[in-house]
């Protein structure tokens, strides 16, 4: 059994350790400002403990829960990162430069897509992450750790936090919302619980559930699909929440919350581009006052989809901003962070035969 790492320790768990092991309770600011501010790489190099705390800490936890495996693509375009975790699974995180046409903010913010579960159980049809099916939910130190080792290996910092990485986050919720209390707390990174969204394919008690929740989360819907008939073609858990059943949590999401919703619909040519979708969609939106971003697809090895041509997408985006709806339309193939998620996880499992090729592979 592994230690557990030191990036899932709140202030007052290590507040209480500290206790019990007869340290002062000023060691704990130090130790999560040598851990998440300064960053380091050992505990040797928090100079400012006693070497028998250093040591003790050393016996007692991992500095992370997560070691970086290979790095694709460069600083001025988006990054993914891939990490190898403790049982010898993997999971990526994308670092995306200033992204003005993310959420429709002028912004020179860098957004970490971050991942919740290794795998998916929810099969998408067009996702990467859903093809080898499920493996485990992230811990809270694996899930904040993302965050912490992409400022680590870009020396930059990360402004936006997306939950649209590898698994279905609201299916972890509980590690989710650990990790953002850690995430967000002033002796950590301090990030803004607003410059975090967390994306659902569409869990309905949880949209309800976080709905309640205290922080100022965002939340973005992968609807991909404005009827069932649609839907459910692409995303199986529109049988078990049909979109009556998602708009009606969304109008409770809206009675509870300030923020605009914003719902993602990744355009696949001859399967839900017809422009009677946009105008069916432009319909929930304008009544659920959200955004829209439409994502021309990215091809996935192993599936059978296809991009729209751009004209096309171009229509399908100006009957939303016809209607009135604030729509954004990223045609650049860079951004690949909605379908493309789990794609370098899944070749580095199946080269090292934890997994079984993809079906089509
Ligand atoms: S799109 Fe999201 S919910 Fe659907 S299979 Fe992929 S990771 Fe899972």
């Amino acid at each position: 059994m592994a230690a557990p790492a030191i990036t899932g320790i709140t202030h007052e768990a290590l507040a209480a350790w500290l206790k019990e092991a007869g340290e002062p309770a000023f060691r704990g600011d130090q130790i999560l400002e040598w851990v998440w501010k300064k960053k380091v790489q050992s505990f040797d190099a928090m100079t400012n403990l006693p070497a028998a705390l250093r040591s003790r800490l050393a016996d007692s936890f991992r500095l992370s829960a997560l070691s970086h495996t290979q790095t694709q693509g460069s600083a001025d375009t988006t990054r993914k990162f891939l990490f190898r975790l403790h049982d010898g699974r993997y999971v990526e995180s994308v670092l995306i430069p200033a992204n003005p046409a993310l959420y429709g903010e002028q912004s020179d913010r860098r957004t970490l897509c971050v991942s919740s579960q290794v795998g998916c159980a929810y099969g998408c049809k067009f996702c990467a992450s859903g093809l080898a099916g499920f493996t485990r939910n992230l811990d809270p130190s694996e899930i904040a750790g993302q965050v912490l080792a992409a400022e680590q290996l870009s020396g930059e910092r990360v402004d936006n936090l997306v939950f649209m990485g590898m698994g279905e986050p609201l299916a972890n919720l509980d590690h989710l919302l650990a990790a953002v209390t850690l995430i967000t707390s002033s002796k950590t990174l301090h990030l803004g619980a607003r410059h975090l969204t967390i994306s659902t394919s569409g869990l309905v008690p949880q949209i309800r559930q976080l709905a309640e929740h205290p922080q100022q989360i965002r939340l973005a819907i992968s609807l991909h699909g404005a009827t069932d008939e649609v839907r459910q073609q692409i995303m199986p858990i529109n049988r078990k929440w049909p979109v009556a059943e998602l708009f009606a949590a969304l109008d409770f999401w809206n009675s509870r919350k300030n923020q605009k919703l914003t719902l993602e619909y990744i355009l696949i040519a001859g399967v839900n581009d017809a422009l009677e979708q946009a105008a069916i969609l432009a319909r929930h939106a304008r009544r659920l006052h959200s955004k829209v971003n439409l994502i021309p697809y990215n091809t996935v090895d192993g599936l059978d989809w296809k991009r729209p041509p751009d004209a096309h997408c171009r229509a399908f985006r100006d009957i939303l901003k016809n209607a009135g709806v604030s729509a954004t339309l990223r045609l650049e193939k860079g951004h690949d962070i909605d379908a493309a998620c789990g794609q370098l996880r899944l070749k580095q499992e199946t080269e090292e035969g934890i997994i079984a090729p993809a079906p089509g592979r």
